[in-house]
């Protein structure tokens, strides 16, 4: 109810919501009262005064038969807006869910319905509808369910794309680690994040519901005598339009005033129901929940924190690939990796060198369409190959974070941020919503974001980034998570806020021994924080090191990494350094060494033969190379020597 009476606050807050709530308050009024009213005097017939014009006793005039075209007109307002809301709800009821399924699942679903709804689309409404009432029948019922179904392709069409819009955002990529049903991602996610456009189009379909179900009415092929709506009282006043034009205007007038009432309400109600234009921080009772739960939480429920020197992730020979037509295009060639618990280790490379997509395929998150196979794909010990999906989703949504590039969609804009950090371990862990809130505030707390309690009951716009980024990493730690995965978690941010943000993930790392492993194209916020770094090139790994050993890089992709990084020594007068060339795109046919086009020491070997991922032998840390030149020649001696 508060709900409600906030939105009617919202609503009526401008001339314009208020007009329409007025008009929409009045149409629902008449719909209720008219009958009672007025369908005595509009169904008397007296033909004496047939055709007779406007007087007292008949203030728009009387029909061929009679009758007080007025009182008529008040009486059909409730049939006329029955038939138009159920035609609407057949329309909401069938196009919706044929168009917002797409955006849950998969490509296949989504593209076979994109041509089905298409195919809907060619053919025009008012056809369809005919033909339609010629196979049901002439009627009431028939011209419903004929209008609903024509217009059912332009919801569907409409939820297709706006949901299409969110199918690949990262907050429901976010809900998917977190192991959220499709149910409730249907229902919690996609919904509501469209909601706006769909309600404005509601408003906009009860119009043409309206016109098209007068319309039938009015060619006989809808409401039949005795029962009256406005398109048959229409029919009935135009036979006389001339003499006694007020008989037609009347219910012309009542379905444009009802049709713009419509579009009016929908349009104020759908911005109301906006998160952004929502007011303030919640209600009253939401914040006793808070408090109640702070006294009450079961500390027992909390997760138990995960055992130090277990090898968290292990993968090998990981493949990601994309069939187009009969080619197989590798984004990721064979990639090992080992994270230990407590290692905060550094995925770095260009755009497209496929760290994202290693990351993605290790938490399951691999693109539709994409093909992930490894020889060994293990995480906390479990061989993910091997796990039921239901299992591997409650293994990771459990025990991994993810944090995305961008905190303004990483969070889910229509639900507070308080429910959306609870979802996991509500979910998952079956806590209780008290302990579950409580546990919520202190996980924000800790990541430093201000007044926690009454941030947990707001939404994600009332939110700076940095703290949006914070709130992400927060619900990340819900479950006390073995891996946080943060791919280029500080690109959307300020150098303040990313200072903080790297230092937060840091303070984790240090607290609970969380394992970090954090993707960045950038080697400077990779040396900021991580004691390992693995160097990726065109989907393979060319050279894992430690941190401290930067400056020792052997590859002369890292090497040209290493000189793009700028500092306070950078001069300024100098242009940037580049990497010159580009990577080579999937569908390059591959031979040798990925980076032989770019590679300013490539020698024939180079373009013949893919170098592997070996140890460097000089180094007296780990530190493996796949290289020609510095493994095969008196370029390794060069560099050992520096
Ligand atoms: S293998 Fe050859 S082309 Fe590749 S990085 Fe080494 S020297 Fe350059």
């Amino acid at each position: 109810l508060s709900t409600l009476r906030q939105k009617v606050r919202v609503t009526s807050s401008s001339p314009t919501g208020l007009a329409a709530l007025a008009l929409f308050a009045a149409l629902l009024t008449l719909a209720i009262v008219g009958p009672p009213i007025w369908s005595g005097i509009g169904g008397r017939i007296d033909t004496l005064h047939a055709y007779a014009g406007p007087s007292i006793h008949a203030w728009l005039g009387r029909d061929q038969l009679g009758r007080d075209v007025f009182a008529r007109t008040m009486s059909a307002t409730r049939l006329s807006l029955e038939l138009s809301g159920a035609a609407t709800l057949i329309a909401v009821l069938i196009g919706i869910p044929a168009g917002a399924a797409g955006g849950i699942l998969g490509r296949r679903f989504r593209n076979a319905m994109a041509r089905l709804i298409r195919l809907a689309l060619a053919m025009p409404g008012i056809l369809v509808a005919l033909f339609l009432v010629s196979i049901i029948g002439r009627g009431s019922f028939g011209a419903t369910v004929a209008i609903g179904v024509a217009l059912a392709p332009l919801f569907a069409r409409t939820a297709q794309t706006l949901t299409a819009s969110i199918a690949d955002s990262d907050f429901l990529a976010a809900a998917r680690v977190i192991g959220v049903s499709r149910r409730r991602l249907f229902f919690r996610y996609l919904i509501p994040n469209t909601a706006e456009p769909l309600l404005l189009l509601i408003g906009v379909g009860s119009s043409l519901a309206l016109a098209a179900i007068s319309a039938l009415s009015f060619l006989g092929l809808g409401v039949q005598s005795p029962q009256y709506d406005w398109g048959r009282i229409l029919n009935d006043g135009l036979v006389a339009v001339y003499t006694t034009p007020s008989a037609a205007i009347a219910p012309g007038v009542a379905i444009t005033v009802a049709g713009l009432t419509f579009s009016l309400f929908a349009e104020t109600f759908a911005r109301a129901l906006n998160p952004r234009s929502r007011a303030g921080p919640g209600g009253a009772a939401r914040r006793q929940a808070l408090a109640a739960g702070s006294a009450n939480g079961s500390s027992d429920q909390k997760p138990a924190r995960h055992l130090p020197d277990q090898c968290v992730v292990a993968v090998e020979n990981l493949h990601v690939a994309f069939r187009r037509g009969r080619d197989q295009l590798e984004a990721v060639a064979g990639v090992n990796i080992e994270l230990a618990a407590g290692e905060i280790v550094g995925l770095v490379g260009e755009s497209g060198s496929g760290k994202s997509l290693t990351a993605l395929a290790i938490a399951g998150l691999a693109p539709q369409g994409s093909e992930v196979s490894a020889d060994r794909l293990e995480f906390k010990g479990q061989d993910l190959r091997g796990l039921s999906g239901r299992a591997r989703r409650r293994l990771l949504a459990t025990n991994l974070a993810f944090v995305f590039q961008d905190p303004m969609s990483s969070l889910n804009p229509s639900m507070r941020v308080g429910r959306q950090l609870t979802e996991k371990v509500e979910v998952h862990l079956g806590m209780r919503r008290r302990a579950a809130l409580e546990l919520a505030e202190s996980r924000l707390s800790q990541t430093h974001v201000p007044a926690a309690r009454r941030r947990l009951s707001q939404y994600p716009s009332e939110y700076s980034g940095g703290m949006r980024q914070r709130a992400m990493i927060a619900m990340g730690l819900m479950t006390d998570p073995a891996l946080i995965i943060a791919d280029e978690p500080t690109t959307a941010l300020d150098v303040t806020v990313q200072a903080q943000v790297l230092r937060l993930l840091r303070e984790i790392n240090q607290r609970s021994g969380t394992t970090v492993l954090l993707i960045s194209h950038d080697l400077a916020v990779i040396s900021e924080v991580c004691s390992r770094v693995i160097v990726m090139y065109a989907g393979r790994i060319v050279e894992v090191l430690p941190v401290d050993q930067l400056d020792r890089a052997a590859h002369p992709y890292s090497q040209a990494l290493l000189g793009t990084v700028i500092d306070l020594d950078t001069q300024r007068a100098k242009p940037l350094v580049t990497i010159p060339g580009k990577p080579p795109g999937l569908a390059t046919v591959r031979r040798g060494c990925p980076f032989a086009s770019r590679c300013s020491e490539a020698m024939a070997q180079c373009a013949e033969e893919d170098p592997d991922l070996v140890p460097v032998p000089w180094a007296e840390v780990e530190h493996r190379v796949a290289c020609w030149a510095r493994v095969s020649g008196g370029n390794l001696a060069g560099a050992a020597a520096e």
